[in-house]
């Protein structure tokens, strides 16, 4: 490639010229706006299955934990176990039971069965 030398009012512009050539085209910058979408769409698109996962997982966690406050509230009343299938009665056995005692989906109660000594999800069957 041969440099030709501009002039204008006697000072040599040829670099100023080829700083203004340096930019992007339009087909350059389409390219890139693409793979920015691509690549939003695959986080997008990872991250509503890793949600779901990790309330279930926090549900699951939930659930045994109020399995185990059932146990400490049996230890408690000498062998007894509560006559209701409302969770509100293990609330004292549990650090955190506004965040313990609901399914971290969308918030619903658990349910209590005292003959399996179980706690059950609406939403984590
Ligand atoms: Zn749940």
């Amino acid at each position: 490639m041969v440099r030709r030398s501009i002039r204008h009012a006697g000072r040599d512009v040829s670099r100023l010229r080829d700083q203004r050539d340096t930019g992007f085209t339009v087909t350059e910058l389409m390219v890139v706006v693409l793979v920015i979408g691509i690549l939003v769409l695959i986080a997008v698109a990872s991250y509503v299955p890793a949600t779901q996962r990790a309330a279930a997982v926090a549900c699951a966690h939930n659930r045994a934990t109020l399995e185990r406050a059932l146990d400490a509230h049996a230890a408690g009343t000498t062998g007894t176990l509560p006559a209701t299938t409302t969770i509100d009665v293990l609330r004292p056995y549990v650090s955190n039971p506004d965040e313990s005692t609901r399914c971290p989906s969308d918030g619903s109660p658990y349910t209590l069965d005292v003959a399996a000594r179980t706690v059950s999800c609406p939403n984590h069957p």
